[in-house]
Parts: structure tokens; C-alpha cells; sequence
């Protein structure tokens, strides 16, 4: 049945119904899982059939995100849609809308899909941003203030996990990372002194309720999230409650709906010039959607960071985000099948690492484990925070991966 409106936002849509998902990735997989717990039925749309959504999605198209006719057969099934990944065509959320209720909405997603008016935006809410300049042609580096370097130069599109961008120390490199970029629009940061990095998520329904979890600490190998940890004390409260504020002022200014992702840097205090000016706290980059950085939420708290997408696709009420103990999530990457230089892949020993307390294995089905791909997560919640380190200290060692788990 075609309906002619999206559903007006106070209605709610009853489990047993079809939800879209735009994606066939782990985070799509998850959500499906979330949505199923809870009685409804996932249609997704996206190019593997076979891949993490593909395999748990009661139907599934195959098709590009800009296939108008596949999102028509979509649209025709659904009363609701959300994403998994920022990059989808903010047009076929856009011809979504019509009939569907979108969460997140097309303009949302276009303003965090490039990194430029992503910065602006940002800016324009009253959150401080690195230093930047936009690089649209590779005469415009002659013209930067010197003090953006040493810098980061990213592309403005399609970057993720520390793709399609480069660490430039002078105008010379930035010369070169520019072309071997491919002459993209980019946008060129100063490098801030960073102590550490912590990430806000946060849903909000189109009744307007915000629901904001805990601050996660990040920390990233080759550009990858490597883990995120979550306990009261981690974090300094000022810094929590300025991460927490910006991160809601944020998602209004938006006019945001569904489950999104601020990633913020704290500096480092001691590394800035004095009399900077400089603000502690910085915001890096939003992402529309359940974030890697949030998938400690499955076991540490009683409603996930997915299944408030679901709650807000079907306009029911926010979950409970309060942390119900501390926790750590590592991610697994594909490096774990290919340990000690070997070229064939080798199965981890999960027995090991699920016999230690506090652990859950999460593991996104991909048939081939290849390195630098994320296979999975482990997520660990131990009351006792000694305990809690120790385990995913071990866990790290089990499953080689590297994670620098030094307490404070
Ligand atoms: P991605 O989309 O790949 O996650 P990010 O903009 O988050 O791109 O950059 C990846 C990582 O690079 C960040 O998590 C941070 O560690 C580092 N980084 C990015 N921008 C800066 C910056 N301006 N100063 C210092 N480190 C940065
Ligand atoms: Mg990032």
C-alpha cells in the first residue's frame, strides 16, 4: 500500500510493521537486531545482499542508494526510515520524506556529509572548531595562515577511519597530499595538542526529547577506533557536562532526528601557547547515525544506542541511557585472523576471551576477514574497575589487538 504522508509525529508505529534501513553495514545489522527485539520487521536497502544488514533483514533490496525506483519499492513497504551510514544521497532521504517519516532528516545529513559546511555549522552554533581553511584548489595553500601547519588536510567528502586525509607539517607537504588526494576539495586544520579524544551520543524524537549517554574516551590505532571507555570518573565533569551541551545544541541546531554522534578533541593545556585563548574543548566531527564509539550501550545500558533508533522511527519514548557499570568496547579488526605475519586466516580463539567475566562478543558476519576491516567488538562491563582493565587487557592479548588500555 502506498501512503500518500508521512505519519504525523505523534503517532506511533506499531511493532509488527516495517522499518527501512538505508545501509548494509554492522551498524544496519544491529539496528536490525534492536528493531526485531522489539517486533518489528526490517526492510533494507543497500548494495550486499549477502552482508552484515543483508543477513538479518526480513526483506532486503539490492540496489544504489540513488536507485529511485528501488527507494520507491521501499518507500511502498515502510512508514519510517533511518541510515547507518552519512554518505547516503541525501536526495533519496529527501524523496523518502515524502512519503515516510525520515529520521534523520535529507538537510540534516547534508550538512555533516561535508566537512566545510560541517565546520561552519558547528561554528555557527557557538562550538569551538580547529583552525581551518578551505583548500578547493591547490593555489588556495598559498594563501593559508602559516600558523594552520603543522596541519591535517582531509577531504571535505567520503573520508572515514582516517581515509582521505594526511598529516602535512609544511606548505610543501601540503602541496603533495594535496594532489595525491586527487585534487579534491579539502579542508586543511591545524593539528591541536590533543590529551585525549571523547564522543557524545545522543537521540532525539520528533516529540523533541533528548536522551544523552555517558562520555565515552576514545582511542584510535592507524586512524581506526581501537576502544572506547566508559565510568563516572573518567572524565572530568566540567568537561562532560560542556561535551554533553554542545552535543544537544548541536542536534537542535539540526533540527535533528534519530541517533547521532558528536566526536570531540580535549586539548592538551599544557602544549598550548599561553595566553591562547584556546577552549579545552573542541568539536571534531558529527556523525548521523549510531556511532563504533557507541556500541558500549548494548550491554551497559538498558536501552542501546540502536534500539533508541527504533524508539524514534516509531515515535515511542527515549530509552534509559544511564550507565549500569563501567565498561569497555574493544573493536576487532580482520588483523586478528592474520596474527604473527601469517597470510592465512586463522579463527581467534573466542573460547578463550568468552570465558573471562564481564565479556560479550558482537560479531558482524562478514565472510572474509581482511586486515584493517572491523569484524566485530567486545564489549566488557565489570562493576570493579581494576577488574574491568585486567579483562580487557586480556581480551587484547587474546585476540592481538594492541589496545593501550593504561588506566588514567
Ligand atoms: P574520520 O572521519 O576519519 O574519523 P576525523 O576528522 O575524526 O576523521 O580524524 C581522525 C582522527 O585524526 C581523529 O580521531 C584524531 O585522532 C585525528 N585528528 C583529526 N583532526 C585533528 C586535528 N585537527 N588535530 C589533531 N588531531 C586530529
Ligand atoms: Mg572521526
Amino acid at each position: 500500500m502506498q501512503h500518500q504522508r508521512p505519519p504525523a509525529y505523534e503517532q506511533v508505529i506499531q511493532p509488527g510493521e516495517y522499518l527501512g534501513m538505508l545501509g548494509d553495514g554492522q551498524l544496519g545489522r544491529m539496528f536490525c537486531h534492536a528493531a526485531q527485539a522489539m517486533g518489528y520487521h526490517v526492510v533494507a536497502l543497500g548494495l550486499e545482499a549477502d552482508g552484515p544488514t543483508g543477513q538479518v533483514a526480513e526483506q532486503y533490496i539490492t540496489a544504489d542508494y540513488a536507485d529511485e525506483a528501488a527507494l520507491e519499492k521501499m518507500a511502498s513497504m515502510i512508514r519510517s526510515v533511518t541510515t547507518e551510514f552519512e554518505n547516503v544521497p541525501a536526495m533519496s532521504l529527501k524523496q523518502l520524506s515524502y512519503t515516510t517519516r525520515t529520521a534523520p532528516a535529507a538537510s540534516s545529513v547534508a550538512v555533516v556529509q561535508d566537512r566545510l559546511v560541517e565546520k561552519s555549522f558547528i561554528s555557527a552554533q557557538g562550538v569551538p572548531v580547529a583552525a581551518h581553511a578551505a583548500i578547493r584548489n591547490i593555489e588556495d595553500l598559498d594563501t593559508v595562515d602559516a600558523a594552520l601547519f603543522p596541519g591535517i588536510l582531509k577531504a571535505t567528502r567520503f573520508g572515514y577511519d582516517g581515509k582521505g586525509q594526511a598529516v602535512v607539517n609544511s606548505l610543501q607537504e601540503a602541496k603533495q597530499a594535496f594532489s595525491e588526494l586527487g585534487g579534491v576539495e579539502c579542508i586543511l586544520e591545524a593539528k591541536l595538542p590533543l590529551a585525549y579524544e571523547v564522543s557524545v551520543i545522543l537521540a532525539r524524537n520528533h516529540q523533541e526529547d533528548i536522551a544523552i549517554y555517558p562520555v565515552g574516551v576514545n582511542k584510535h590505532i592507524n586512524g581506526i577506533l581501537s576502544s572506547t571507555t566508559v565510568y563516572p570518573e573518567l572524565v572530568p565533569q566540567d568537561i562532560v557536562l560542556e561535551a554533553q551541551a554542545h552535543a544537544k545544541k548541536l542536534a537542535i541546531g539540526l533540527n535533528y532526528f534519530g541517533v547521532m554522534c558528536v566526536e570531540f578533541f580535549v586539548l592538551d593545556e599544557s602544549k598550548l601557547p599561553d595566553g591562547d585563548g584556546q577552549p579545552r574543548l573542541v568539536a571534531n566531527e558529527i556523525a548521523p547515525r549510531p556511532h563504533n564509539s557507541g556500541h558500549y550501550t548494548i550491554n551497559a545500558t538498558t536501552c542501546s544506542q540502536f534500539e533508541q533508533q527504533v524508539r524514534v522511527m516509531a515515535g515511542l519514548p527515549l530509552g534509559d541511557t544511564s550507565l549500569l557499570a563501567p565498561t569497555i568496547m574493544l573493536n576487532i579488526l580482520g588483523d586478528s585472523w592474520f596474527v604473527d605475519g601469517s597470510e592465512m586466516a586463522t579463527e581467534p580463539d573466542w573460547a578463550s576471551v568468552l570465558a573471562l567475566p564481564g565479556v560479550s562478543l558482537h560479531l558482524y558476519g562478514k565472510a572474509e576477514a581482511r586486515k584493517g576491516r572491523k569484524m566485530g567488538h567486545v564489549n566488557i562491563v565489570h562493576h570493579d574497575i581494576d577488574t574491568l582493565y585486567q579483562t580487557a587487557q586480556r581480551v587484547s592479548d587474546t585476540l592481538h589487538l594492541g589496545a593501550e588500555l593504561n588506566r588514567g
